[in-house]
């Protein structure tokens, strides 16, 4: 049977920093008064002081370092450091530059970690993953592990860019689109979706789906964001996989991703990427475009900056970056390329009057 590790304490409330010295001494007591490294980002230094020395003096002896690049080779030497001068346990303070680099360092270091996340973009928060710039300045994703404690602070999330809560949204409506994949995956190789990371990724989704308060300036609107995007990092270490949570449209991300150079978060390209594999589906994409209209949300890709040549090219291409799973992209696989292109025009056009 396959091992994975939960979280140990998860905490999403305003004022969630204040709570580092209780959950360390219940949790982990044997780290009380070692040294401990928090990985961070130079701007979050100064833009969230408060918050920063109010994680700190609730620390010992510690050891704060600014991520210069979210890249494999600092992430290593990162664990490095912390074997050679015997860091206990690394604290990973900020957004996905921080936290992945963090999360592989405390993988490799073989220490515990606590995510203190500042932004709430994306499912990588609580996934056994790191993204991380490897060979060829390419963005890799390294098996890693989940955090051993979570503090979700509100008040700074609240304050984050609204862009990434949008993408932290988007990232979230690819789990109705992945596991229909799933599931189609399974039934042409005959397989089985595992059904508790299914009912996850699936609770995940539905929880905003189908809740009143879509909104990034409420306390409960974040907490619930928060709580579905660690229940898909949950479903993806459950599953031993990311197939809960990414199909077709993480593929979609990943061709734009490895083509052009389009500046838009993950989730942002992950959302115009589910949009367009729910239509491929033949499945209710209006459903999810009116969702994402409630939380003001545009996922039209023109106005994102994602012309018709750039949609219908990573399209193309995306079932070659994920040849492993099998997607709806395979069921298209017979249609000659000129038709597939002119799908893929349909698609863009019909997008473009969102
Ligand atoms: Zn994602």
């Amino acid at each position: 049977m396959r091992e994975f590790n939960l979280p140990l304490f998860m905490k999403v409330k305003p004022g969630a920093v204040k709570e580092l010295k209780e959950n360390l001494s219940l949790y982990f007591p044997e780290i009380t008064g070692k040294k401990v490294l928090v990985l961070t980002t130079e701007g979050l230094l100064q833009r969230l002081d408060k918050k920063v020395t109010v994680l700190l003096s609730q620390l010992e002896e510690y050891e704060v370092v600014s991520v210069e690049a979210s890249s494999y080779d600092y992430a290593v030497t990162a664990a490095k450091k912390t074997s050679m001068d015997g860091i206990r346990m690394i604290i990973g303070f900020g957004g996905g530059t921080a936290l992945d680099t963090a999360k592989y360092a405390a993988f490799v270091a073989n220490v515990p970690y606590i995510a203190v996340p500042t932004a709430l973009s994306n499912d990588g928060v609580c996934s056994p993953v790191s993204v991380l710039f490897s060979k060829g300045n390419r963005m890799h994703a390294f098996t890693s592990k989940t955090p051993d404690g979570l503090l979700i602070d509100t008040d700074i999330i609240m304050n984050s860019p609204r862009l990434l809560l949008e993408a932290g949204v988007g990232d979230i409506i690819s789990n109705y689109t992945a596991l229909y994949d799933w599931e189609l995956d399974c039934r042409l190789n005959h397989g089985q979706p595992n059904d508790f990371a299914y009912m996850l990724s699936e609770r995940a989704l539905n929880a905003l789906l189908y809740s009143n308060i879509k909104s990034f300036t409420s306390q409960e609107g974040v907490k619930m964001l928060a709580q579905s995007l660690v229940l898909g990092g949950i479903a993806m270490q459950i599953a031993g996989s990311s197939r809960p949570c990414s199909g077709s449209d993480h593929l979609f991300c990943r061709a734009l991703d490895e083509l052009f150079d389009h500046g838009l978060p993950h989730g942002i390209a992950v959302g115009i990427g589910t949009i367009g594999a729910a239509w491929l589906q033949k499945r209710d994409y209006r459903m999810l475009i009116d969702f994402l209209k409630d939380y003001g949300i545009d996922i039209n890709p023109k106005r994102r900056g994602i012309t018709e040549v750039m949609f219908v090219r990573a399209w193309l291409f995306a079932r070659d970056v994920g040849k492993d799973r099998y997607t709806i992209l395979d069921n298209m696989e017979m249609m000659p390329r000129r038709m597939k292109e002119e799908v893929f025009k349909e698609l863009y056009a019909l997008m473009c009057k969102i």
